[in-house]
């Protein structure tokens, strides 16, 4: 964004936005999950917000992050059979995106510098991740909790941490990480969130 914008004037800050224009969630998962992108909801995050560490973006500039549900399938048959039209969508997601955006941050055109979008078929091409997921397997019953896929393989010393092994997000994934590290060396590594463990029931 141009060095301009102030976050703080939208009430942007360290935290995320989830923004869902009627209200209504689950009609507008399923209605985008039927192909209707129209006026989405939307994930909004700065994350100049939430970290001064440098590299994030230039000095004084802030970035924007916004992410949305959408279909596989669309996707996948453009981008394999009609390049052309898979870049039209892709634009058109966009702009429906930023119609939403927009109801947040009304003047945003005036400081948009950079713009970088993506689709399923990116994610899955870039990152590998199936289907363009971000929460690894799907979150349903029947593959959360125990039958989550776990961090053993059938390789005695390789390990799975990611968001498909344990629970997805960032903290889900560190959570992952920190749950491999007790197993393999059977020492605690949350010595904090167990004394505040301890606390509570002691009250
Ligand atoms: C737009 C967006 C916004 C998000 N916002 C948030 C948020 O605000 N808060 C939050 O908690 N979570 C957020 N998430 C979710 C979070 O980022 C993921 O759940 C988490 O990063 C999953 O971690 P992971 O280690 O399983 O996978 P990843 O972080 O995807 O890591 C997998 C890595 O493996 C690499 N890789 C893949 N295939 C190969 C290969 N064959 N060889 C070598 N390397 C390979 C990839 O390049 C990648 O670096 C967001 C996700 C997206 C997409």
């Amino acid at each position: 964004m141009d060095s301009r914008f102030q976050p703080e004037n939208y009430g942007i800050g360290n935290w995320n936005v989830w923004y869902y224009p009627t209200g209504d969630l689950n009609a507008e998962y399923k209605r985008q999950l039927q192909g209707d992108m129209s006026h989405p909801w939307i994930f909004l995050s700065c994350p100049t917000m939430k970290s001064n560490e440098p590299g994030i973006a230039p000095r004084r500039h802030h970035v924007l992050e916004i992410a949305t549900v959408c279909p596989y399938k669309p996707f996948e048959d453009l981008h394999k059979n009609n390049p052309k039209a898979y870049k039209a969508k892709k634009r058109e997601v966009y702009q429906h995106i930023m119609d939403s955006v927009r109801d947040l941050i009304p003047d945003i055109d005036k400081y948009v510098r950079m713009k970088v979008y993506g689709t399923p078929t990116t994610s899955e091409f870039y990152l590998g991740q199936p289907q363009g997921n971000i929460y690894g397997a799907k979150l349903v019953p029947s593959q959360i909790g125990l039958n989550r896929l776990g961090y053993h393989t059938e390789l005695p010393n390789l390990f799975f941490v990611g968001a498909s092994a344990g629970y997805p997000s960032v903290p889900g994934v560190i959570s992952n990480g920190m749950d491999l590290v007790e197993l393999i060396t059977g020492q605690p590594v949350r010595k904090k969130i167990k004394a505040r463990q301890d606390l509570v029931a002691v009250e």
